[in-house]
């Protein structure tokens, strides 16, 4: 793996980091922060007990727990890494323990839902910087996770209204020496975002994976043979964790629903200009959503090289 983290901070931004669910995001975070020492003392707590012998196994952290509320009551940092649906469960379970000044972050795919959760259940002097990580692959897990994840990522802050300064130059500063450029944003409008650009994209590749699988007229042993047609690049994304997008689209219900609208008329005038033969409105359009997928390239969010489903390049990062 190419090594493009920097080096270690002489002093860590936090002095005990506690990250709540070990799984793709919640050890990168781990392997990220240890290796740029962003935390003198990382504390992992998860719910499965298999996850927790893993995370030990590997390293990940100075102590692991499954007592959610003893792993957050000594740090001064605590990011929720479960599943969105968890956050207001996870915030009672850990309000109680938790001393005044503490920040709390998350790293939800949903901003404003989880927001409205924590700040019921979270006590006045938590400081809440919810953060999204724009960043991930379709694997789970803490074997899953790699410390260059997030480098060269984007990572979205949505700090609500009243936020500490100083919590929010924090966490700003953290995502920063995991290697992310941080932009901030309401979360309303972060959900508006990341339904078109992620959550819609998803349903869409759960839909047509569903679709082709109850196919009765073509095989399901066709569908695998000849997927390189497009139809492999929507098995990645439908491979994704069942339980992190069913709380994906639980709770970001709204925005998803509004954007599928968009894209319900927009697939009608597709299918319109087939029916009439509408060549050079299929070419135009065509033409424009090449140029986004160059745009994407050009910012470095994307390579150009060829993928026939063949890992490429110099990397043995997952494909993300
Ligand atoms: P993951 O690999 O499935 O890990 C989640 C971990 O949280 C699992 O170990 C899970 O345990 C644990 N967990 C679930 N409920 C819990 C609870 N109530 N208390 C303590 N631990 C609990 O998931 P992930 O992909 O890292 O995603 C985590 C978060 O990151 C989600 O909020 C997601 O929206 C966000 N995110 C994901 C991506 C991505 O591409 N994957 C990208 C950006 C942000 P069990 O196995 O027992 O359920």
């Amino acid at each position: 793996m190419i090594e493009r983290l920097g080096q270690p901070l002489a002093e860590p931004i936090f002095e005990e980091l506690a990250i709540i669910g070990v799984g793709l995001i919640g050890s990168s975070i781990a392997r990220a922060a240890r290796r740029r020492n962003a935390a003198r003392r990382i504390v992992l707590a998860d719910r499965s007990v298999e996850v927790l012998e893993r995370a030990k196994a590997l390293g990940l952290g100075d102590l692991v727990t499954d007592d959610l509320a003893r792993a957050a009551s000594y740090a001064d940092c605590v990011i929720l890494c479960a599943p969105v649906g968890a956050s207001e469960a996870i915030g009672r379970v850990i309000a109680p323990a938790l001393r005044p000044g503490t920040v709390v972050s998350d790293v939800g795919s949903v901003k404003g839902a989880v927001i409205a959760a924590l700040q019921l259940a979270l006590p006045a002097h938590a400081r809440l910087v919810p953060a999204h990580p724009v960043a991930g692959t379709e694997y789970s897990g803490p074997d899953a996770g790699f410390a260059s994840l997030f480098v060269n990522r984007w990572c979205i802050l949505t700090p609500p209204a009243g936020a500490d300064d100083q919590a929010v130059g924090k966490v700003r500063a953290f995502w920063q020496v995991l290697g992310s450029h941080v932009e901030i944003m309401s979360a309303a409008h972060h959900d508006l975002v990341l339904a078109i650009t992620s959550h819609v994209p998803h349903l869409i590749a759960y839909n047509i994976v569903g679709t082709a699988a109850d196919l009765e007229e073509v095989t399901r042993s066709e569908v695998i043979k000849f997927s390189a047609g497009g139809f492999r690049d929507f098995t990645r994304i439908a491979a994704s964790d069942p339980t992190m997008w069913r709380d994906v689209f639980l709770h970001n219900k709204d925005a998803v629903l509004e954007m599928l609208g968009r894209f319900n008329e927009d697939l009608t005038a597709l299918q319109r200009m087939i029916r009439r033969e509408d060549g050079d409105g299929l070419f135009a359009l065509f033409t424009r959503t090449r140029a986004i997928r160059l745009g994407i390239v050009a910012e470095g969010q994307e390579t150009a090289a060829p993928d026939f489903g063949r890992r490429v390049g110099e990397t043995d990062e997952p494909i993300s």
